[in-house]
């Protein structure tokens, strides 16, 4: 079989339409009903954009993990709601595509680009918390068929995706860091809500727990072991779309702040208005984040094949800190912001607010606490013969 090589897309281009035409006008009323960014995704859909990066052989996009990156990056500068659920599900893609060996995946791939399905996760567990390299419950396998019950404390999107990523133990016998991935189908399972998702940020991402009864067949259990999936791809793919979601949130709080202190200096012609030196300061930290951020999606792309880089110590520890200091960066930036803009940018009805973009930063270190991060870099480094 020939392939046609998929048509050029500018994926920042068509991430910035959506953000813009899409994304921008329904993120207040997003943030505020706590409501999914739907105008968001039906773009998204229309576009293709939901298997942009499955390999063109089954109907997708052949697209990058940095060219997600960039939609993830714009979309962050209108909704950050939009833009974290649009960085889950390809989380997801990036790990269907690079350890779903079976035909049944293969299959699934080719229904994800037809239907534009959407993929959610469940990876932390109650009594688990952040550390996603455990899990409590396991696969029980019947003949070809498996079951899971799984007691998540949080699921984005769940009630409005089509198929949900989910991590167990391998069966009843497994140590805990025996972990499998598995996708069950949203449709075909029990999703029993535990309690409402009404938070400070990231609201339109509509998270709160469930108890999930699931069961499907055996052959949706991805071929590889969760480590390889959690340390090639999982990890590193979350920790590169988040520090691209989180630096298109600062990029949108620079952009306010230089609003102000330009609109500050045509009221008065001929002066430097106080906030511009401030305002040269963040403009230091902004470019710092785009570098460690760039930096890091063009060091995946380029080991991509490089089972021993991907799989080393140093990858590991690396990836986790981008996470760390792209969070820290955020938070750093917005605070920087507001106090370029003052008042105007602490008020809520002003168009210089930075309400929603300082409550929204502040799920960035949580998100994985950032102090867990820190505690398996600890372990790491212990053993790091580097
Ligand atoms: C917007 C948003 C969306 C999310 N979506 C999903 C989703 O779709 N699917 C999903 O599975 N999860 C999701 N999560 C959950 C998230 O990934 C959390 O990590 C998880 O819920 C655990 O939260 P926790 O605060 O109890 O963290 P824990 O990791 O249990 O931490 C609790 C506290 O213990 C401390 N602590 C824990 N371990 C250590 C350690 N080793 N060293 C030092 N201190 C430690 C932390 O500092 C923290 O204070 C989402 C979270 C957010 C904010």
């Amino acid at each position: 079989m020939t392939l046609e090589a998929p048509p050029m897309v500018d994926y920042r281009a068509l991430g910035r339409a959506v953000a813009r035409e899409d994304a921008a006008p329904a993120a207040v009323e997003v943030d505020r009903d706590a409501r999914f960014p739907h105008e968001a995704f039906a773009r998204l859909r229309a576009e293709g954009l939901l298997s942009a990066m499955i390999p063109v052989e089954f109907g997708g996009g052949g697209a990058s993990l940095t060219d997600m990156a960039a939609v993830t990056e714009e979309l962050g500068m209108a909704c950050a709601s939009a833009g974290m659920v649009f960085a889950m599900h390809q989380i997801q893609i990036n790990s269907l595509v690079r350890h779903g060996r079976s035909a049944a995946l293969d299959e699934l791939k080719r229904e994800i680009c037809r239907d534009q399905l959407l993929l959610a996760s469940a990876t932390t567990e109650v009594g688990i918390g952040g550390d996603v390299r455990s899990s409590s419950c396991h696969v029980q396998l019947e003949g070809d068929r498996f079951r899971v019950t799984k007691q998540a404390p949080v699921i984005s999107y769940a009630e409005h995706s089509e198929l949900i990523f989910l991590t167990a133990r391998r069966n009843s016998d497994s140590p805990p860091n025996d972990q499998v991935l598995t996708v069950i189908r949203t449709a075909e399972i029990e999703l029993e809500r535990v309690g409402e998702w009404n938070t400070l940020g990231f609201r339109g991402t509509c998270s709160p727990g469930f108890i999930v009864r699931g069961h499907g067949p055996a052959d949706l259990i991805l071929d590889d072991p969760y480590s390889d999936i959690s340390g090639r791809s999982m990890l590193p793919s979350a920790h590169i779309l988040w520090g691209h979601l989180w630096f298109g949130m600062a990029s949108q709080a620079v952009s306010q702040a230089r609003g102000f202190v330009r609109a500050a200096a045509r009221s008065k012609p001929g002066t430097v208005p106080p906030g511009a030196q401030r305002l040269a300061e963040l403009m230091v930290v902004h470019q710092q984040m785009s570098e460690l951020v760039k930096g890091a999606a063009a060091r995946y792309e380029a080991t991509y094949d490089d089972i021993d880089a991907q799989t080393s110590i140093s990858f590991a520890v690396g990836m986790n800190s981008l996470k760390v200091s792209a969070s820290t960066l955020l938070i750093d930036i917005v605070g920087k912001a507001m106090v370029i803009i003052g008042i105007m940018g602490y008020r809520e009805d002003s168009k210089y607010s930075l309400g929603r973009t300082l409550r929204d930063a502040w799920g960035a270190p949580l998100m994985v606490n950032n102090d867990r991060i820190l505690g398996n870099n600890a372990q790491l480094l212990l053993v790091s013969k580097d």
